[in-house]
C-alpha cells in the first residue's frame, strides 16, 4: 500500500520542458528579468485577469516585500489560522503581529474583530484567503477606506480563484501569490505579488533586485529575491496545465462532498455560487467539540490507512513559541481560530489522486469509531 499524502506536486511533461532549458543553456541568461521571466508575467497577467504582477523567488519573500514597500510602522492585524509565514513576513519588517478572531465558515480573519483592534498604532491589515476561500474583501474594503489603512492580501492559496467573475486578487494593496512545489501552480519554488498599478509594480521590482534603479543609483534597502529563469521556465510550461489541474481538484471535491455527506460528525467544505474555488485544500471539520476525536482520527487514518491528512493549520500561530508573546490569550481568546485548529483536517486532493485513492481516503474515514 503506498501511502497517500496530502498533496503531490503536479509536473508537467518533461519534454515540454527540456526545450526551454536548452534555451536558457544557449542563451546563457538565468535571472535577472530575463526573457522567461518576462513573458511569465506576461501571460500570468493574462491568465488571472489582473493588472500588474512581480514575480518573486518565493511567496514569503514576495509577501516581506510587498509589505517593506508600503514603509509601515506599527501593528498589523493578522489571523492566526495560517501558514507561519504570514506572520514571520510582519515581524521581519519590524512590525507587530496583532491576532484577531475567524469566520467559523470560511476560516477567514473576521473584519467585525479586525475592527475591534484597530488603534493608533494599527498601520496594516494582512487577510488570508484560507484554502482559496475568498476573504470578504467588501467589507475589508471598507475598513481599509473608513481608517485609512492599507490592506494586503496574502493569496498564497488562491490562484485561479474568482468571485462573481473577478479576480480575487484584484482586491486590496496587494496580493501576494506562492509558488511553492505544493500549491496550486508550482515553480518548484516561486512566488508573486499582484499590484494595481505600474508605478507600484516598478517599486516593488526594484525592491526585489537590491534596491537597485540604475547601475549605480542605490534608492531603497532592497534584498534579492528575484525569480531565476529555470523557475520562470517551469511556470511557463505548468500554466499549459493549470486548467486542468484545477479542473481535476474541484471533480475530486465534488467526489468527496457525495460520498462523505453521510458522515453526520464531519462538516464538508461549502462552495457558494458567485465564487470560482481553485480547491487548494479539502478542510473538514471532525466533530462538535472534539480535540481528542480529530487526534484519534487522524491516527486511525495514518495507521490502518495509510493516508496522511494534515492538521493545517493547528497549533495556532500565537501558539508556537516565538510568536506567544504578541497574543494575550486571557485578554483577547479568539474562539473561533481556536475551534478551527482543534477540529479541522486538510484531507488529501491533488491532480494525480486516483478513484481508488479517494475511496480509500474515503473508508479511512467512514470505519472510524470514536
Ligand atoms: C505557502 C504559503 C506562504 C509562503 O509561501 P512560500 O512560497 O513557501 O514561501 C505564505 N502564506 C501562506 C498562507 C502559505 O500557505
Amino acid at each position: 500500500m503506498d501511502p497517500i499524502y496530502v498533496t503531490k506536486p503536479y509536473l508537467p511533461p518533461f519534454e515540454e520542458v527540456s526545450p526551454l532549458l536548452r534555451q536558457i543553456w544557449d542563451r546563457k541568461i538565468l535571472t535577472n528579468s530575463g526573457p522567461n521571466h518576462q513573458l511569465l508575467e506576461a501571460d500570468l497577467i493574462r491568465y488571472l485577469g489582473i493588472k500588474n504582477i512581480s514575480l518573486f523567488s518565493n511567496g514569503t519573500l514576495a509577501l516581506l516585500v510587498a509589505l517593506k514597500s508600503l514603509r509601515l510602522v506599527g501593528e498589523v492585524i493578522t489571523t492566526p489560522f495560517t501558514f507561519i509565514a504570514t506572520a514571520n513576513s510582519i515581524c521581519w519588517n519590524n512590525l507587530i503581529p496583532v491576532f484577531a478572531d475567524i469566520d467559523p465558515i470560511t476560516f477567514n480573519l473576521d473584519p467585525v474583530d479586525v475592527e475591534k483592534r484597530i488603534n493608533s498604532n494599527t498601520c496594516a491589515i494582512l487577510p488570508v484567503h484560507c484554502y482559496g476561500n475568498p476573504c470578504d474583501v467588501k467589507a475589508f474594503e471598507a475598513l481599509g477606506e473608513n481608517y485609512n489603512l492599507p490592506v494586503v492580501y496574502d493569496a498564497s492559496h488562491a490562484f485561479g480563484v474568482e468571485i462573481d467573475n473577478e479576480s480575487i486578487l484584484n482586491f486590496g494593496e496587494f496580493s501576494t501569490l506562492s509558488f511553492h512545489a505544493t500549491k496550486v501552480f508550482n515553480t518548484f519554488e516561486g512566488g508573486a505579488v499582484v499590484s494595481p498599478n505600474l508605478s507600484v509594480k516598478k517599486r516593488l521590482d526594484r525592491l526585489k533586485n537590491f534596491g537597485f534603479v540604475s547601475e549605480s543609483v542605490v534608492a531603497s534597502n532592497g534584498i534579492n529575491a528575484k525569480m531565476s529563469e529555470f523557475s520562470a521556465a517551469l511556470g511557463l510550461c505548468q500554466l499549459n496545465y493549470v486548467d486542468k489541474c484545477i479542473k481535476m481538484r474541484r471533480n475530486i471535491a465534488k467526489v468527496y462532498c457525495e460520498l462523505l455527506a453521510g458522515v453526520n460528525w464531519l462538516s464538508l467544505p461549502c462552495y457558494p455560487e458567485n465564487i470560482f474555488h481553485n480547491t487548494a485544500y479539502f478542510p473538514v471539520r471532525v466533530g462538535l467539540d472534539a480535540f481528542g476525536m480529530r487526534d484519534s482520527l487522524v491516527e486511525h487514518m495514518k495507521e490502518v490507512f495509510e493516508v496522511y491528512p494534515r492538521k493545517y493549520f493547528y497549533p495556532l500561530v500565537y501558539d508556537f513559541p516565538y510568536f506567544s508573546g504578541y497574543h494575550d490569550k486571557e485578554r483577547y481568546p479568539l474562539p473561533n481560530a481556536t475551534k478551527a485548529a482543534a477540529e479541522v483536517i486538510c484531507l488529501p486532493i491533488y491532480p494525480d489522486l486516483s478513484e481508488s485513492d479517494i475511496s480509500r481516503v474515503v473508508e479511512s474515514i467512514t470505519s472510524f469509531r470514536c
